[in-house]
């Protein structure tokens, strides 16, 4: 593990999980430059180790570690890490994304992306998580038009209240939870009617048209509950 000092005032503290020198190498200047506080590992066991020793903010995890598939130490840090998890992957198969997402990964990053887009996806996911742990202290979520108070099960759009079918409400609750990350479609049926049903496809369409038709000023074109061709729904957050 290395502990790479930043200023004193640096931000927050990412665990970067990647083996490639030359990758690490961009990582941490970038990161450093922009004021975050990094520490490094260079394999799944070793990131494993760290984050539990110095809780970090964010992880920042290769798919492709010499040591162990990356996509499992996304599932051992999702058994307790809260915090933004973001995979760095050279694969290209949508298949990869999805696995990784339905792991409990945050978000991905495909290889070769740039400064501009790092640093983006980083300040999205800290922004995500902190509005949800705001918003689990207060039991209300807000975004743009909508509001949701999770302790007296009321949504609000633009103002009006808007009555939703229990489910309805079940699954904008589970988009909420991941509110700004992809969620897979088999992690939202999961979540909201259970294991037996992860097949079910057309439930989500069949709820999601509903929902939108409810919260969308225009449900043909969605602001708010986006779809992200071929893995999933995304909650779109401002
Ligand atoms: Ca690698």
């Amino acid at each position: 593990m290395t502990d790479i000092p930043g200023s004193p005032n640096a931000g927050p503290l990412i665990l970067v999980v990647e083996d490639e020198p030359q990758m690490q190498r961009f990582l941490r200047v970038t990161l450093r430059v922009n004021n975050y506080r990094l520490l490094e590992a260079t394999t799944g066991a070793e990131a494993l180790v760290c984050a539990a020793a110095r809780r970090p903010d964010v992880v920042l995890l290769d798919l492709g570690l010499p040591d162990q598939d990356g996509m499992q130490v996304v599932q051992k840090l999702r058994s307790w890490f809260t915090g933004p998890i973001l995979v760095v992957s050279a694969r290209h198969q949508e298949s990869d994304k999805i696995q990784a997402l339905d792991a409990g990964a945050d978000d991905y990053l495909t290889k070769p992306f740039g400064t501009g887009e790092l640093l983006a996806r980083v300040r999205v996911a800290l922004r995500n998580h902190n509005r949800l742990s705001a918003a689990a202290d207060q039991g209300v979520f807000a975004t743009g038009e909508l509001r949701v108070d999770h302790d007296r099960h009321e949504v609000t759009v633009r103002g009006e209240a808007v009555k939703l079918t229990p489910l309805e409400y079940r699954l904008l609750h589970t988009l909420i939870r991941h509110a700004g990350k992809v969620v897979t479609g088999r992690q939202l049926l999961r979540e909201v009617w259970g294991e037996a049903h992860v097949d079910e496809a057309h439930y989500l369409r069949v709820y999601m048209s509903a929902l939108r038709r409810k919260l969308e000023l225009d449900p043909a074109r969605p602001q708010l509950l986006l779809t992200e061709q071929n893995v999933g729904y995304r909650l779109h957050v401002d």
